[in-house]
């Protein structure tokens, strides 16, 4: 259908059609905008165009906003971007339990780690733990088992854990992120932000009275701040009225033994606040 054949329909049609309508209100205002070369495409100046190329640039647009009027597909489920695992509507806070919250998780693909993870890491230890442990995400061997802080870091984790005079068991042990990154990189701001309503929904649900975040990454996630962890450890800072300890991860101890003393005074003021000493 042409321009011109859409401005020949009678007036009649064109009242019982609001498409047609409005298609007819945008071709007389191309075209008169074309004329008085508005456009950006019409011919400049300086270059000489044969008569009627305007209204020749006005017919082409007016076929593509015609394909544009061509009504839209559905949109999905979850296009307004509220957190979804594909699952419907269900949301985090939705959940009333760790067990739930975690189930809902299971299915999550709302960022690309989804696709590539073995296991979902989503965190374990006393569901009513005082003391939270969160660290930045699952690495290789995480990602294997399902479970956080199982590799090399983990074990000197569980170390500063008994000296605290704790057991994995009577702590609770998460991340910020979920599922391994590739390759074992830092985790990516967005991958964090994709975890973040479960994150926020896994502490309410535990209700610690403190939480170690364990490194920059994790730190500077859940406190929203980028001061490097050197200058965020051993301050102690709050998370929606919970008192937070940022202090050094495990895995950075591994390789600079000589910051341990620095962790473990962090570690020393956690157990006085939780009246262990
Ligand atoms: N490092 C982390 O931050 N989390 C894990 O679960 C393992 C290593």
């Amino acid at each position: 259908m042409t321009a011109s054949k859409t401005a020949r329909r009678s007036p009649t049609n064109d009242a019982d059609n609001p498409r047609r309508t409005l298609l007819r209100d945008i071709i007389a205002s191309l075209r008169y905008q074309a004329d008085l070369g508005l456009l950006g495409i019409s011919p400049s100046p300086t270059q000489s165009a044969p008569a009627g190329a305007g209204t020749k640039t006005a017919d082409k647009l007016v076929q593509t906003f015609r394909d544009f009027l061509v009504p839209p597909p559905p949109l999905p489920d979850n296009a307004d971007n509220r957190p979804s695992t594909g699952r419907g509507e269900r949301s985090p806070h939705d959940c009333s339990s760790l067990a739930e919250l975690q189930e809902l998780l299971n299915g999550c693909q709302h960022c690309a780690l989804g696709a590539k993870r073995q296991n979902l890491v989503f965190g374990g230890g006393d569901p009513n733990a005082r003391l939270l442990f969160i660290g930045d995400s699952p690495g290789h061997d995480e990602d294997l088992r399902g479970e956080p802080f199982v590799g090399k870091a983990g074990g000197l984790l569980d170390r500063m854990i008994k000296a605290m005079t704790l057991s994995r068991e009577e702590v609770y042990i998460a991340n910020i992120v979920k599922c391994r990154p590739p390759g074992d990189r830092d985790p990516q701001e967005s991958e964090g932000e994709s975890c973040a309503p479960f994150l926020a929904r896994q502490i309410a649900l535990i209700g610690p009275e403190v939480i170690v975040t364990l490194g920059g990454y994790a730190s500077c996630t859940l406190l929203n701040d980028s001061t490097p962890i050197t200058r965020q450890r051993g301050n102690w800072r709050a998370y929606n009225g919970i008192p937070v300890m940022p202090t050094f991860h495990p895995a950075y101890l591994l390789r600079k033994p000589s910051a341990k003393g620095d962790a473990w005074r962090d570690l020393q003021a956690v157990m006085r606040r939780l009246g262990l000493v």
